[in-house]
Formats: C-alpha cells, structure tokens, sequence
C-alpha cells in the first residue's frame, strides 16, 4: 500500500464507529426503499450489510418514516443515519426512535428555538450531525454574491450552518460538500478542508448510472483521497445501492487506502491468448468471493506479459498452448493442462491461506 498523508480531522462516532481521526476510512451508502416500508427497508441495509456496509443513511420526509425509524433500528446491525431537510419535528422524533446520526443542515429549519431543540437532543444522545451541502440549493444570498454555486460559495454555505451549530457549542460535525460536477466537488472539499478540521464525508452527487457514476465517482472521490482529504466516502449511483458499496470498496483499494479481499489482476486479451480468460476470472472470484484476507490473484492470458504479472501476485496462472503455469509467491510450483489450471490455483490458494 502506497503512505498517504492523511488530513488530520476531530474524532467523531457513528453509533461504534469511528470517524476521522486517523480512523480507516469509512464506507457508507443509503436505502432506495421508502422507509415507512420497515420489511423492505431492513431487507435492502441486511443486504448493504452483507456487502460490507458501515454506515447507512435513510430518507425521512415524513412523520410516519420518522416513526419507522425504531423498529428499522432494531432489526439490522449497522448505524443508521436519519436524512431530514426542513423539518425538524422529525429530527426530534429520529432522536427518539434511536438513530445513530442526523443528517440535517441546521440553517434551514427555521428559527434558533428549532436548532436549538434539535441539537440539545442530539447532544443527550450524544448524535453527531451532518451538515451536508449541494450545490444544487444553495441559499439564494450566496448564489447571488458568487454568482453561480462555485466551491467558495459551496463553503460559505456550509460555514453559515456550522456557525448555528458551534453558537450552541455542538462540534460533533461531519461536513459534506456535493455537486454532480467532479472538479468543483474537490476543489470545494480542498477549499474547506484547509480551513476546518471537522472530518468529511466525500462523494460526488447525482453522478447517474454505471458506468458514467463509477467513473465520475472514483475520479473524484479518488482524487481526494490520494490527497489525505475524506474520512467517509459515498458512492452515489442510479443503481441498486449494494453496487454503490462495491465500487467504494474498489475505489479504497486503486487509492491504496484500505486494502480487504480478493483482488484480481486479469489481463484484457488479445490476438496472442490462448485460453478462455473471461471464464477462469469468472470462476476464480465466484470460489473466493468469500476471503476476507487481502491477498491479490493473476489470471493472465499468455507467456508475453501473463509470467512477470503471475509471479508478483500472490497466487497467479498464465495460460499456454492447451496449458498453463501456476504460481505461488512467485514460484512456478507446476504446469497444468487447460481444463485444470483454475482448479489447481483454487487448490494452492486454499492450501496456503489454511495454513
Ligand atoms: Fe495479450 Fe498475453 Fe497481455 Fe493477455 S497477457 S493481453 S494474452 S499479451
């Protein structure tokens, strides 16, 4: 894993989870049920937790998601994070039905009597709040002292909410600062991140269907890992929410950030291949789909490039004529015929990890 200097942020918790502060960064996603529908809804988080979830936010535009929100809780393992705009009626009700987090943007709800009824509860629960900016609903003032939503407005924006919140003498904070366009998105998390050191909670907003979002995401959320800023990141797809975890794992390993599992390093093909690759990758992460060690796996397809990539994996074959080479730490340890060479790497791969 390549040393990434990470940015020092205030420490905060998650329900167990930790956040910033040198923590590992964190996964999250959010449910695409409606919440009052608690059978759904606590189906589709066991679903995310399977998939290695850490952190899940749920929508709550109304008192009856509110109300649901306790008996989603009690039935599934990881955090939940209630998402409220506007009304903080059921951010009161979300503390009382036990979420992990709110995710409220406490200049918009009103008057300083509200902010200050919802940050006392989350302060007797001991809640953290996420102020979450989008450049798409910026407050008017601000859009029009910019002119459009740019990264400096994006932080003012989130400033005026950090503001309430810090007058009331609440820092347990995590910042989001979205916009669906990639480079405004970090340049305004780098904008804030020299300024504060609340952690932050990174991704890039409406970024569409695969694989225009998987691009658009990892660009940017990778960018800003690889410079120490993030301490959660989202991945936020048209897509099923299991997906969005997926491709964050993948982003967290390119970025060398945190590193789980199997990873495959597999050759595209070309005119030179002599065995079916797509097959043999198929197969090899269908059996190992359940390592949880970090271990990485080559399945290369001829004796030009698929030797060298093969002996600096872990565990490695490359194809031949009708044949192939299985590699163990960067030893040949034999030369197999086709229709094996997968079940023969399987066979080194479980050999070594039981040992
Ligand atoms: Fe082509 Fe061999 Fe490279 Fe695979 S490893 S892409 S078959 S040259």
């Amino acid at each position: 894993m390549i040393n990434i200097q990470r940015k020092q942020t205030r420490r905060i918790y998650i329900g167990n989870v930790a956040i910033g502060g040198g923590a590992p960064v964190v996964v999250q996603s959010m449910t695409k049920t409606d919440t009052r529908d608690v059978e759904k809804t606590v189906r589709q988080i066991k679903q995310l937790e399977k998939a290695g979830c850490e952190i899940v936010r749920l929508a709550v535009p109304d008192m009856d998601a509110a109300k649901a929100l306790g008996e989603i809780k009690k039935r599934v393992k990881i955090p939940i994070v209630a998402d409220i705009h506007f009304n903080y009626k059921l951010a009161l009700e979300a503390t009382k039905q036990g979420v992990d987090a709110l995710r409220i943007n406490p200049g918009n709800i009103g008057s300083k009597e509200k902010v200050k009824e919802v940050v006392n509860a989350a302060k007797e629960r001991k809640l953290p709040i996420r102020v979450g900016v989008n450049a798409g609903s910026l407050p008017k003032d601000i859009l029009k002292k910019y002119g459009h939503p740019t990264p400096e407005a994006m932080v003012e924006a989130a400033e005026r909410h950090i503001q309430l919140l810090e007058e009331l003498d609440f820092h347990d904070i995590k910042i989001s600062l979205k916009a669906s366009d990639v480079l405004k998105t970090v340049e305004a998390y780098r904008v804030f991140s020299e300024k504060y050191d609340y952690p932050l909670h990174v991704g890039i907003t409406e970024t569409g269907p695969s694989p225009e979002g998987v691009v658009k995401s990892s660009i940017g959320i990778g960018m800003l890992l690889l410079e120490g800023i993030g301490d959660t990141i989202r991945v936020s797809l048209t897509e099923h929410p299991v997906v969005e975890v997926k491709v964050a794992y993948e982003i967290l390993r390119a970025v060398g950030v945190r590193n789980f599992g199997v990873e495959i390093i597999s050759c595209p093909t070309c005119g030179r291949c002599e065995v079916n690759i797509k097959r043999m990758v198929n197969q090899v992460k269908k059996a190992l789909r359940e390592i949880k060690q970090p271990i990485r796996v080559a399945v290369m397809g001829c004796s030009v490039n698929g030797p060298g990539e093969a002996k600096e994996a872990d565990f490695g074959i490359a194809g031949g004529k009708g044949q192939g080479i299985v590699f163990v730490k960067g030893r040949i340890v034999k030369t197999v015929k086709e229709d094996v060479l997968v079940s023969e790497l399987l066979k080194e791969i479980n050999r070594n990890l039981a040992n």
